[in-house]
């Protein structure tokens, strides 16, 4: 599997110069009930269709950006830095800098 991912910054790379952060999620209220926090940490939508995500220019300028991708078509939408794409709301939590060194990476 290998599809194209524009980088903001570098423009157009092969998806192998990229790491997966997985999707956007947002920081649940700041006292959040147990529920609301294990949902926050242990639940993703897994989408079948088009869905925001965190990528990361592992190979490139290193920065962190998203992206609108289908998952059934890897067709990749639009990407843009962080609050940039169209809808973008609330605070998303950038994926830690531990996620950078190859986790989830997509080959
Ligand atoms: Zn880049």
């Amino acid at each position: 599997m290998s599809f194209l991912l524009t980088c903001p910054n570098c423009g157009v790379r092969e998806v192998t110069d990229f790491g997966y952060g997985g999707e956007v999620t947002f920081r649940p209220s700041s006292r959040p009930t147990q529920r609301e926090l294990n949902t926050y940490n242990y639940f993703r939508r897994n989408v079948a269709g088009v869905q925001r995500e965190w990528w990361f220019h592992r190979s490139g300028c290193r920065v962190w950006f998203q992206a609108d991708r289908n998952t059934r078509t890897n067709v990749v939408l639009a990407t843009a830095l962080p609050g940039e794409l169209p809808g973008a709301s609330g605070d998303p939590q950038t994926p830690e800098a531990s996620k950078a060194g190859g986790e989830g990476m997509v080959t």
